[in-house]
């Protein structure tokens, strides 16, 4: 083979090859909740969700109970000390219980939390090695990981919003500021920066347990149309909105629940 053709030969493998070597997956691991999905797994009130395939892994919350939340870690095959941040969405002790167990294990994670948590919690914190980030409006995480900032009125929440190339993810803790309302808000935070899909999934807690079929039907009309694409509720959501999203999104209702994984392919 002649120079020439070592060369084009170098260039179509290249070509070929890039695409593939270039997209990445985002995985969102369910470490605590309360309704089942892998048996294998402790189910209590509350909320967690890993985050892997950003620039940094990020967990979402830690539940209420630690020793729950490590154990669940540990059938997952989830290192603690191999979470660089945690976000934690609302003062609800059933998304921040675990706090101090999971500091011991990883006293180096970065914490973002609402603003307005008091002091005594900050000082959780500031007591170990862990950096604290006082989170007020929406501000970056991380490349392609962004919080709110805090929303609501009478109970302040955050939820975390991942840009990937299939549109935008939000992860909810128990989504007091209203499920609409944090879709709306993530889609005018990142303005032009939007997926032109719109947003691909809405996961977490969606906080509808109290609301009748007539209610939940109302905002799983607010949903659709702000063009949400695929829904996993769970948590705080209630299973007779799980029942009305499912009927409501056929294939694209994820069913979640302690243990659940989420794989999206070439997110980035
Ligand atoms: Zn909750
Ligand atoms: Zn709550």
């Amino acid at each position: 083979m002649n120079k020439l053709n070592r060369m084009f030969l170098l260039l179509m493998l290249v070509i070929l090859f890039a695409p593939l070597a270039k997209a990445k997956d985002l995985t969102l691991t369910i470490v605590y909740d309360n309704n089942t999905y892998d048996e294998e797994l402790e189910t209590r009130w509350g909320f967690s969700c890993l985050v892997e395939g950003l620039e940094k892994t990020i967990l979402f919350d830690v539940g209420g109970e630690g020793d729950i939340l490590l154990n669940n870690m540990e059938k997952l095959g989830i290192d603690p000390k191999a979470i660089d941040i945690i976000v934690l969405s609302h003062i609800h002790h059933d998304h921040i219980g675990g706090l101090s167990a999971f500091l011991k294990e990883n006293p180096g994670a970065c914490v973002y939390l609402p603003g307005s948590f008091p002091q005594s919690i900050k000082n959780k914190v500031k007591k170990v090695d862990a950096k604290l980030i006082e989170v007020h409006s929406s501000i970056g995480i991380c490349k392609n990981a962004y919080s709110t900032g805090e929303l609501g009125t009478f109970i302040k929440e955050q939820s975390l919003i991942i840009k990937t190339d299939k549109g935008l993810i939000i992860i909810t803790g128990c989504a007091h500021p209203g499920v609409v309302n944090i879709i709306k808000k993530a889609k005018e935070m990142l303005g032009k920066d939007v997926h032109p899909k719109g947003v691909y999934l809405v996961l977490g807690g969606f906080h509808l347990c109290w609301m009748n079929a007539w209610q939940v039907k109302g905002i799983i009309n607010g949903v659709k149309k702000e063009k949400v694409e695929k829904v996993a509720p769970s948590h705080c959501s209630g299973d007779l909105a799980r029942k009305l999203f499912k009927k409501a999104y056929g294939k694209n209702f994820i069913l979640s629940g302690a243990g659940k994984k989420i794989r999206i392919k070439d997110a980035f």
